[in-house]
């Protein structure tokens, strides 16, 4: 056994900087997390090491006594976590993302060609939920599929679910798929088992960001109404990058349902699962069921809402004036920078987040906004009075950044990152933060 230093001081050299990098740092992110350092031992254990195609009980592969069991520990606290009765729902822990978790349960439930809704990326649903552009079929949930784009109400900026009852009765779904990735609101189940079920249509919800809270029933519970969940496990869940898939088995053809999803996953889009992200995920999953995670989640959520009610109180606009989840859309077009400035800007000061189309936006190159995210720093235990914080660091980010702009004589990004790079008040905001 050779230590990593060691036999690669290259890779390590790489790693120690990004360690540095999220430590020193305010990570606000709102599709990341810290996770624990029990995740990450698992993470990096020796079950990389084994195949175990198939399903626990039934390989391809001899030596999969202990893989067999693990898989099951992990099926079996994901259901706990989600506080699933396991004679109603069941779950594949096997896919090894969100994007081909999607892809599996695409292929599971509709044909190639049949006709998908989801919510429009510009308008925070994520490329997987049937993405294209007037140029191009730019994913393969629209490649494969026909795919209509629902969207939200741009009086209100909250999913326009009228509309979408009435264009569902026009372009007639086999599937309807709800959840997103920059959507600071919660969803309205009940509405959209109505519009599916008036087509016969499947209902699946991607809980990707929020499966955190879901977890900790601080959002309304989405099994209640779909056919099929998945989520990431790195989000809210805190845990390693991976994907679950969960199915009903209480409906009428379930035993179908179940082999479908099953299949899809492997062999349809997958090989052999990774073992040592299961083990992972089985103990991220433990410590979603523990005492403390309901704690966690609102402490993610009340932080949201502080760092939200902080910019308003700073002057600034947030698509819905706030939010309901771990994350905040921050409208800058009012500021007359773009998403792109003030994302550079942090990156230099050490606060990481992500521009952002926000509602009404004319381009997706140019973004109009950025999103936030609280998962991340309330991992570090940080509360109310550090986002309040954050929210002053981030205000005098904007009114730096106007300066710098002024400062460039341009609006390029070249030119205001040639200032600000060379900007002392820059290198001061780093030190604070
Ligand atoms: N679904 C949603 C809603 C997401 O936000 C994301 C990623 O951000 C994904 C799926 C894809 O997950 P992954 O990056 O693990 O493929």
């Amino acid at each position: 056994y050779t230590p990593l230093n060691e036999a690669d001081p290259e890779v390590q050299n790489i790693i120690e900087k990004e360690t540095w990098r999220q430590w020193s740092g305010l990570e606000l992110i709102a599709s990341e997390n810290l996770t624990s350092k029990a995740v990450m031992e698992a993470n990096g254990s020796i079950l990389t090491n084994k195949y175990s195609e198939g399903l626990p009980n039934a390989r391809y592969y001899g030596g999969n006594e202990w893989i067999d069991e693990l898989e099951q520990l992990c099926r079996k606290r994901a259901l706990e976590a989600f506080h699933l009765d396991p004679a109603k729902w069941g779950v594949n822990v096997q896919p090894y993302s969100g994007s081909t978790a999607n892809f599996a349960t695409l292929t599971a439930l509709i044909q190639p060609q049949d006709r998908l809704m989801g919510l429009g990326l510009p308008d925070g649903g994520h490329l997987t939920h049937g993405y294209y552009t007037a140029k191009k079929k730019i994913t393969a949930s629209s490649i494969y599929f026909q795919s209509f784009p629902y969207g939200l109400d741009p009086s209100t900026q909250l999913i326009d679910y009228t509309k979408l009852t009435e264009q569902a009765r026009i372009f007639k779904p086999r599937l309807i798929i709800c959840g997103a990735s920059a959507y600071p609101r919660d969803w309205d189940y009940a509405k959209l088992r109505a519009t599916a079920d008036e087509h016969g249509a499947f209902l699946m919800a991607d809980i990707a960001h929020t499966s955190g809270l879901v977890a900790a029933q601080a959002l309304a519970n989405p099994f209640e109404y779909c056919d099929v969940v998945t989520t990431t496990t790195h989000k809210t869940l805190r845990g390693p990058r991976a994907g679950l898939i969960f199915f009903r088995k209480d409906l009428k053809d379930a035993q179908d349902l179940e082999k479908r999803v099953n299949e899809a996953v492997f062999p349809a889009c997958q090989g052999g699962p990774h073992n040592n992200t299961i083990a992972a995920v089985s103990v991220a999953l433990k410590q979603a069921s523990s005492p403390t995670w309901q704690a966690y989640a609102k402490q993610v959520i009340s932080n949201a809402k502080t760092l939200a009610q902080e910019l308003v109180n700073h002057g600034y606009r947030l698509q819905t004036d706030g939010t309901d989840n771990h994350l905040i859309l921050w409208d800058l077009r009012p500021t007359g920078l773009t998403g792109s400035k003030v994302e550079k800007i942090c990156d230099l000061i050490g606060i990481t987040i992500n521009k952002n189309a926000v509602s009404g936006d004319k381009s997706a190159q140019t973004p109009g906004g950025i999103r936030l995210g609280t998962s991340a720093l309330t991992s570090r235990n940080m509360n109310e009075r550090e986002h309040a914080k954050v929210a002053e660091f981030l205000h005098r980010v904007v009114q730096l950044s106007l300066k710098l702009q002024k400062e460039a004589g341009s609006k390029l990004l070249k030119d205001f990152l040639r200032v600000a790079e060379k900007s002392d008040e820059v290198k001061q905001l780093r030190k604070e933060v």
